[in-house]
């Protein structure tokens, strides 16, 4: 589960951190997929910053791919 290295490729679906949304990213390195999410967040859900609860939900949300 925490095998991969920060260096693989991540996909995050915004819908699994419980937006109704069809939004998906993949990125790599790691610190990228939060920034790239932060930024989708801010644009299409109006989300001002993604707090620690929001940042440990997508820890769990994003996959190795
Ligand atoms: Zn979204």
């Amino acid at each position: 589960m925490t095998t991969n290295p920060p260096e693989s490729r991540w996909s995050l679906a915004c819908r699994d951190l419980g937006f109704p949304c069809e939004w998906e990213l993949r990125a790599r390195p790691l610190p990228e997929v939060e920034s790239r999410f932060r930024d989708h967040a801010r644009c299409a859900h109006a989300l001002a910053e993604v707090g620690p609860e929001l940042s440990a939900k997508l820890a769990a949300a994003r996959r190795p791919s």
